[in-house]
């Protein structure tokens, strides 16, 4: 069987992958890009509005009132759907988006994020 030696593999071909890579060739690595569709950007990637969207630099915060909590309890929105069933893996994960989703940690991420998509 033929090896294959590379520096670097990266798993995944849409836009984050993609740029990945393309990095990594700029700074002379050898790199082989993977992607379980043998082709490129054809998941998430393939359907966004082709910009970037500097928005998203806010997160999106975990609602704190109790009108959208309680709709959100039941089931009641469009928005998010879950099985209670699925509650103890989701729960702890669901406590750090709650944490993180005060103003002021919000505010913290969006200056931690600013850098970055000004660059972009
Ligand atoms: C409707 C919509 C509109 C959007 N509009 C915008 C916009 O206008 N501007 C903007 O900035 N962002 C937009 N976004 C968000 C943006 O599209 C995504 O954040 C971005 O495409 C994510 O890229 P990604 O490379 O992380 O993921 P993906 O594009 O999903 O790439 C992940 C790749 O990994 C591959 N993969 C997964 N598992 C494996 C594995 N085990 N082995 C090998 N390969 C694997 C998948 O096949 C896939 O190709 C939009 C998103 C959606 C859904």
């Amino acid at each position: 069987m033929k090896r294959n030696e590379t520096d670097v593999v990266v798993l995944g071909a849409g836009i984050v992958g993609v740029c990945a890579a393309l990095h990594l060739q700029r700074r002379g690595r050898d790199v082989v890009l993977v992607d379980r569709n043998g082709t490129a950007g054809d998941e998430t990637s393939y359907g966004n509005a082709g910009l970037i969207e500097c928005a998203s630099v806010f997160p999106y915060m975990f609602p704190r009132d109790l009108g959208h909590l309680l709709r959100y309890a039941v089931n009641g929105s469009a928005d998010a759907h879950y099985q209670v069933s699925g509650i103890p893996e989701f729960l702890p994960w669901l406590v750090r988006y709650f944490l993180a989703s005060s103003p002021r940690r919000a505010a913290e991420t969006a200056k931690a994020a600013l850098p970055l998509i000004r660059r972009s």
